[in-house]
């Protein structure tokens, strides 16, 4: 997916409309999603898999916006969740619970119930006592629980160890095994309803190759459950696709995905109907986050931007290293020098950027980082006593408020008296 802001004379804009104005209208920092970017995304994935029956869930974890799902909802998306707070919001948003996919290792019992009740189209279950509890929640609801078991395919992703998960050591799947077994154990079992295989085996994996081979592994493993007599009509191939944060970075686009994902499947998938779970290749960049630098200063040689946006707002930089495109809404002439982006929050780890060639910055220019779609809101938290920031939806050239600033009263409205 390619990024829907451009420069436009000398301003950062995102079609007709400058960045900047909304900086000053909402004030930052400040998430801007463009929908028709996001609705793009999901149309490349609807047009790379449509000669196949599929489902594309979007993974509500990479951006839990109710506007954006909404739409998403409307054009026929279905979500990926991993908790019953996820489901709250896919429901609030108008999401069609039959095509909800409930993923994640540490299910409760009351999020099963909330999702049994709802109607959801899959649990992705990922253990043995998971499914024991499954079963248990489904018997005492009368309600019919569809499972796909997560099968750990032992794939090595290229990405950080941190977005890694799907190799033996980690903490998600179960071995094939294992998992063949409690297909077998579950079968005919009155309440529980085996329709469905899964893998996921990380996330911004920018080469098809891993997941051409997990999904092999699927497919294989999809036909001994077959042939052990499950009648499986689904492989939940998962997410995962990266996208290219670094300029010169290439990442395949959703129609080099399906080619690498349904060569690999081969007649191992015939009959049966694809589940995917796009997260990140969907949101990211369809957003901006929009800060202000506050000061700049100098320290020990370097030259320090401080922002107003820290990583409360994009923890990616602190978390996982990770590369944000930073780019000022206005175009200064002169050099290009490096710099330390950081944030105002009291941690080291506060930094988007090291050494950065950036083109000159005064106290008061607007910067956005860049691809901030996916995994930013939500990961952003209230530390150092930071209220979360406002979030604004574009759609042809409208600006529309869809989550306001939080107050201070907000933050702090769940404690007693002092
Ligand atoms: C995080 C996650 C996704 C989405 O991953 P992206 O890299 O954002 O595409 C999909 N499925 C599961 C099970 C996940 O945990």
């Amino acid at each position: 997916m390619s990024r829907p802001f451009a420069y436009r004379r000398g301003q950062l804009a995102c079609g007709a409309m400058p960045l900047a104005g909304l900086a000053r209208r909402f004030g930052t920092p400040l998430f801007v999603y463009d929908l028709d970017a996001v609705l793009g995304a999901y149309g490349a994935y609807e047009r790379a898999f449509a000669r196949v029956p599929h489902q594309i869930c979007a993974a509500v974890k990479a951006n839990a916006n109710r506007t954006v799902l909404a739409a998403l909802a409307r054009a026929g998306s279905g979500f990926d969740i991993v908790s019953g707070g996820e489901l709250a919001q896919v429901l609030a948003a108008g999401g069609e619970p039959r095509r909800v996919v409930f993923s994640g290792v540490g299910k409760t019992a009351g999020e099963m119930d909330a999702a049994l009740r709802a109607g959801i189209g899959l649990f992705n279950v990922e253990s043995a006592p998971e499914l024991a509890l499954l079963a248990e929640r489904a018997r005492r609801l009368r309600r019919i629980a569809p499972l796909g078991l997560r099968v750990n395919p032992d794939v090595a992703a290229p990405t950080h160890r941190h977005i890694a998960t799907g190799r033996r050591g980690h903490k998600f799947g179960v071995a094939p095994a294992e998992a063949l077994a409690l297909y077998r154990q579950y079968a005919g079992h009155r309440w529980v309803r085996a329709t469905a295989a899964s893998v996921h085996i990380g996330s911004q994996i920018l080469d098809p190759a891993p997941f051409a081979a997990a999904v092999r592994r699927l497919g294989h493993f999809a036909a001994e459950v077959r042939a052990a007599g499950c009648a499986l009509e689904a492989l939940d191939i998962g997410g995962g696709l990266g996208i290219a944060y670094r300029p010169g970075e290439r990442a395949p686009s959703p129609a080099a995905y399906a080619r690498a994902v349904l060569a690999a499947l081969g007649k191992d998938g015939a009959g049966l109907r694809l589940i995917l779970e796009p997260g990140r290749s969907i949101f990211a960049a369809a957003g901006v986050l929009l800060s202000r630098v506050l000061y700049i200063k100098h320290n020990g040689g370097l030259r320090f931007v401080i922002l107003d946006a820290g990583f409360t707002e994009l923890i990616r930089p602190a978390l996982y290293g990770a590369y944000h495109e930073i780019l000022p809404l206005r175009r200064r002439p002169g050099r290009r020098s490096p710099a330390e982006v950081v944030g105002p929050v009291c941690e080291t780890a506060d930094t988007f950027a090291h050494a950065r060639p950036l083109s000159p910055l005064a106290a008061g220019d607007l910067v956005a980082l860049m691809d901030a779609g996916a995994y930013g809101y939500s990961l952003a938290s209230n530390y150092n006593g930071r209220p979360r920031p406002a979030e604004v939806v574009l759609q042809r050239g409208r600006a529309r408020l869809a989550r306001r600033r939080e107050t201070l009263e907000e933050m702090m409205a769940r404690e007693g008296k002092a």
